[in-house]
């Protein structure tokens, strides 16, 4: 309807038209007026999330070239502060477990507290990529996609400084060492969820073969626990023309080896799903002489505790048996690295929910599969209720491989991600 400011203007110019053709006119004004105010802001939005994707490039760009190993992430940590001080943080802790940062932002008064997970660390690995913003640090490389994960939440700090769309408190978690499996443990021991506290923990991991754009996550177990042995098998050594002077190390260590594959295949039940993998063997490296010790490492991956137990109450009674039947002595050394990453059924709900706002319901699944690879953020979840999700890198070598390229494309829908989950979990109330 023309306003009745509109309708006096119209009278004074006398207006020829009637009026109900004046007030069609107006109608039609004020409708593409609203249409071409509606286009400004999404070109406006567009505009903001092109400025963001191509810093996010930047930095993920940048910590490619500059990959630190575990717990030596200290240039890392010191970019992470600088831009988060660009943007306006104040409350930035470093040095929380050894190189993490935590940041926190406040809105509102709700009591409650989302925490936001990135990893900082990179691996002993020789890139091969060739690429012009390849690592400069020989022996090293970002080839895990944890250069992204912090340029996506350094991207979600974006987003979320600069708007004004939740009510309460969230921190940004930057933790270094996931690929030990220590870096959570170590910012826990600091004071991560209890001085400073959180209720709910969200984290993402880079997946080659899902498409760039879409997400993946399922509730309980959902990424494998890893358990590491070392068996050292110490026999006699000697002249390898006389095996009837010697107990033979590698022998021993050979029927070790070969009994250890019974204990997915015929002690645990078939419902499980477990590995229990050879992965290392060094004898006395003598072309001619019988070996006297023999090493052997391996490592099993599992989803239970209880299949835990099995596997290394198993793994000790195969060792001490066969050892003792060559003559030998064996002495087994069993650790237990990476916890089981369960999911909360309800954090579950609330990350996917997220996730269809942000990449409609086609490109989100609740039924990923469950994966052998272990996850340190597995750590967060046993303090605080939580969920992980693998979103896509698209076609890509696959990660820990040398010619991994974390795809800038992912980058942009990551802390899309991480900031509707904000906004979700910490809604403004109609007061
Ligand atoms: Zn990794
Ligand atoms: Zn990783």
């Amino acid at each position: 309807m023309v306003s009745q400011t509109m309708r006096v203007l119209l009278t004074q110019l006398k207006c020829p038209r009637s009026m109900d053709f004046c007030n069609a006119v107006m109608q039609a004004e004020l409708n593409w007026a609203w249409y071409e105010w509606q286009k400004l802001e999404a070109a406006k939005k567009v505009f903001e999330e092109g400025k963001l994707k191509h810093s996010m490039t930047e930095w993920r760009r940048h910590l490619h070239q500059n990959p630190e190993f575990g717990f030596e992430e200290f240039e890392t940590a010191n970019f992470i502060v600088g831009r988060l001080r660009e943007l306006g943080y104040e409350d930035v802790v470093t040095g929380v477990g050894g190189t993490g940062v935590v940041a926190t932002l406040k809105r509102g008064t709700r009591a409650r507290t989302v925490a936001l997970r990135a990893d900082m660390d990179c691996l002993r690995i020789q890139e091969t990529t060739n690429l012009p913003h390849a690592s400069s640090k020989p022996g090293l490389m970002h080839a895990c996609g944890h250069d992204g994960h912090t340029a996506i939440l350094l991207g979600a700090a974006t987003l979320l400084m600069a708007e004004d769309t939740f009510d309460g408190t969230v921190r940004f978690v930057f933790q270094p060492a996931e690929e030990w499996g220590q870096g959570m443990k170590a910012m826990i021991r600091d004071g991560l969820g209890t001085k400073i506290p959180f209720d709910e923990v969200y984290g993402l991991h880079i997946k080659p073969g899902l498409p760039v754009g879409q997400l993946e996550t399922r509730s309980g177990p959902f990424m494998a626990a890893e358990d590491g042995f070392q068996v050292t098998v110490k026999g006699a050594g000697g002249h390898a023309s006389s095996p009837h002077l010697c107990r033979d190390a590698i022998v021993c260590g050979a029927s070790i080896v070969s009994e250890l594959q019974t204990i997915v295949s015929r002690v645990l039940d078939p419902a499980e799903l477990a590995v229990v993998s050879v992965t290392s063997i060094l004898g006395d490296n003598v072309k001619n002489a019988i070996s006297s010790e023999l090493k052997i490492e391996g490592d099993c991956r599992h989803f239970s505790s209880v299949v835990s137990k099995k596997i290394e109450y198993t793994l000790r009674r195969i060792v001490d048996g066969i050892a003792t039947s060559h003559g030998c002595e064996a002495k087994v050394y069993y650790e237990r690295v990476f916890v089981p990453l369960v999911n909360e059924e309800a954090c579950t709900q609330h990350a996917l929910a997220a996730a269809q706002a942000v990449f409609g319901p086609e490109n989100v699944s609740g039924d990923a599969p469950r994966e052998g690879g272990a996850e340190d953020f597995a750590q967060a979840l046993l303090i605080a209720p939580g969920a992980f999700a693998n979103i896509g890198n698209g076609d890509s070598a696959v990660c820990h491989s040398s010619e991994f390229e974390f795809n800038d494309e992912a980058l942009l829908p990551g802390a899309r991600w991480f900031a509707e989950l904000v906004r979700q979990r910490l809604p403004i109330e109609a007061s």
